[in-house]
């Protein structure tokens, strides 16, 4: 595939939608980002590396980091975190409180907040500090030792996170958190505060395309759990926009309010895009343009 032309194609079509949508501020921290950026990678399954745009500057990944929580918590504990977590499409915005009240403090998927809440729970019990281990796996894949938390966003986050913190404690009233409220949610908003690049983001999830081995050829996940990663990131990993995500990307993917979005093109390559303009769901109006306009001219999608 012509990866080049491919990029080309997709940062002109992301570039068009250039005004549409809004920059996330209900952190104060994330309404600082430059409205205006967009960039774009692809890293494929033989380790081929392009990028387009500020494909190098970093950006807040916010829920894109609840992939890799995701996948660490599944590789280090196995399938137990499924007896915390559903794993269905909520149809609520993601930081919803609603469906936890009937569901007993059983979030419905990993990828809304209160899923995610419980998933850096267990990947706190499994290695004794989570937002580390997703950091030094970001560090790991991508070979950017500097990748880190940006401690402004993490601290806004913190101080803004009433909502959070009520999802926290109405688990916890559950009984499904391991660990104290507070020392989940330092970890959580850690992780979502990291700041990566699309160059970051595209190496460290390609083990996804590569079904579960990491950069370096060993194997992170078994090839059945980077397909139910890969399934939970189709149904449920765009908030709750995954079904459009699906019709017009038709590719799994994760998505943050800091308008990055990480898709996988399973056994090809994985590809991430970036604008912070935001669509009413959540996600980057420039990164879905972009995602859609290289799948549709490619053919390649999972469909
Ligand atoms: N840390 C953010 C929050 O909890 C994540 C938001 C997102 O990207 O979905 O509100």
């Amino acid at each position: 595939m012509d990866y080049r032309r491919l990029l080309d194609a997709a940062a002109a079509a992301a570039l068009a939608t250039a005004g549409q949508g809004r920059v996330a501020d209900y952190i104060p921290a994330l309404a600082a980002a430059d409205p205006e950026a967009f960039g774009m990678a692809v890293a494929t399954v033989d380790g081929e590396l392009y990028g387009v745009g500020d494909w190098e500057r970093p950006f807040s990944i916010q829920s894109v980091s609840k992939l890799f929580s995701l996948a660490l918590a599944l590789a280090h504990g196995g399938d137990a975190l499924w007896r915390g977590v559903g794993r269905e499409p909520s149809g609520n915005p993601f930081n919803s409180l609603v469906q936890l009240e009937t569901e007993h403090g059983i979030p419905r998927n990993p990828f809304i907040n209160a899923g995610a809440l419980v998933v850096t729970d267990r990947l706190q019990s499994l290695t004794g500090d989570a937002s580390g281990a997703v950091r030094e796996f970001l560090r790991r894949e991508s070979g950017n030792p500097l990748l880190d938390t940006d401690p402004v966003v993490a601290a806004s986050e913190a101080e803004h996170g009433h909502r959070n913190a009520a999802l926290a404690h109405f688990i916890a009233s559950h009984g499904n958190l391991e660990n104290p409220v507070e020392t989940v949610l330092d970890h959580y908003y850690a992780h979502c505060a990291i700041a990566a690049s699309c160059r970051d983001l595209v190496l460290a999830g390609s083990f996804l395309a590569r079904y579960g081995v990491r950069t370096d050829g060993t194997r992170l996940m078994s090839r059945s759990e980077a397909k139910r990663v890969n399934a939970v990131l189709l149904t449920c990993g765009t908030y709750d926009a995954a079904g459009d995500f699906a019709f017009r990307v038709g590719l799994p993917g994760k998505s943050g309010v800091g308008g990055g979005i990480l898709a996988i093109l399973p056994g090809r390559a994985a590809v991430c895009a970036w604008g912070p303009r935001l669509d009413q769901a959540g996600n980057s109006v420039a990164a879905v343009t972009a995602l859609d306009t290289l799948t549709t001219l490619s053919g390649c999608s999972i469909f």
